[in-house]
């Protein structure tokens, strides 16, 4: 049988990617063959002529039909990296999104003369940012809830595989309702918050991430109307709320905050493409 060398392997990839229209071919061609190779993309530039065992060529194969599915690399891959970590992540999750840096930055800033800080991570998915907030705030602990079972599982397995599990405790169910009677220093979430309607426009990537992660309601504002009417009952004094926002909420998010007259100190805070990403507010 011919023998596969990873230059052609390569290039067959990028070809396939190009004609499914996948926006970088070529790069996710060299991720997916550094994985079943075990290594990095560096070393496919210097090994080109390396030899693919039938066992690697045929992993490959199946990575590459399924990236031509627009099945997400991370997916693919098991993994995606956020805050300088790698999180699992499966099909369960929605993948942590490099914007979601901001508000992580933000809320460490913001804790770090605060040590022994209670924060509650509402929707956590794969526990990307309370994790990261965690291991940057050596004394802070914090709950986390989601809806999803499936996504609580790839939370707690983040938080075990980055030495974090004593520090966060897992509840399963909708919101603030398995928080009763406790009380945060910080509240922070990344909730669903694309308007129902253009979930059907969305990349086909992000479609195969789960709804239950994406879909803020007709207007992709029911969570944040939601978490400001309950937060000021889960919060101490000065106590912080910090959430991500998606493209034109601001507005709309800040007159939900401003409302009942329980919140001020409001900042909104820009991503690196200039887009209003989060916006933070302090209990009255
Ligand atoms: N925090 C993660 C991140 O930033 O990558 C995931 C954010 S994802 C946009 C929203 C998360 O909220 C999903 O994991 C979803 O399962 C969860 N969720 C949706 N509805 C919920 C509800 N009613 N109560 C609690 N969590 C909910
Ligand atoms: N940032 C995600 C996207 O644009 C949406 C995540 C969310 O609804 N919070 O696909």
């Amino acid at each position: 049988m011919k023998k596969i060398i990873a230059a052609d392997a390569l290039k067959s990839a990028k070809k396939i990617f190009t004609d499914a229209k996948i926006d970088t071919p070529g790069l996710d061609a060299e991720v997916l063959l550094a994985e079943v190779l075990h290594t990095d993309r560096l070393s496919l530039y210097v090994h080109p002529e390396k030899i693919l065992s039938d066992e690697e060529f045929s992993r490959f194969k199946n990575f590459v039909e399924r990236r031509a599915k627009k099945i997400p690399v991370a997916y693919i891959v098991g993994r995606k990296e956020f805050f300088g970590m790698n999180f699992f992540v499966t099909p369960e999750v929605l993948i942590p999104r490099p914007d979601t840096e901001i508000l992580v930055q933000f809320v460490i800033d913001a804790l770090k003369n605060f040590p022994g800080a209670k924060i509650a991570d509402i929707g956590t998915g794969s526990g990307a940012i309370c994790i990261s907030i965690l291991k940057n705030l050596p004394g802070a602990t914090a709950a986390t809830v989601d809806i999803s079972p499936g996504a609580l599982e790839v939370a707690k397995r983040n938080a075990e595989n980055l030495q974090l599990a004593d520090r966060i405790n897992f509840f399963p169910g909708n919101m603030f309702e398995p928080l009763a009677g406790k009380i945060f220093d910080c509240i922070v979430s990344n909730p669903p918050y694309i308007p129902t309607d253009e979930i059907k426009n969305l990349q086909p990537e992000v479609k195969t991430e789960p709804k239950i992660a994406l879909d803020g309601g007709v207007d992709g504002l029911n969570f944040y109307r939601q978490l400001v009417k309950a937060a000021p009952d889960f919060l101490s004094p000065n106590g912080l709320i910090a959430f991500e926002i998606g493209i034109g909420q601001a507005e709309e998010v800040k007159k939900i905050i401003l409302r009942d007259e329980k919140f001020c100190e409001i900042k909104i805070l820009k991503d690196l493409s200039g887009i209003d990403r989060v916006i933070a507010a302090r209990k009255k």
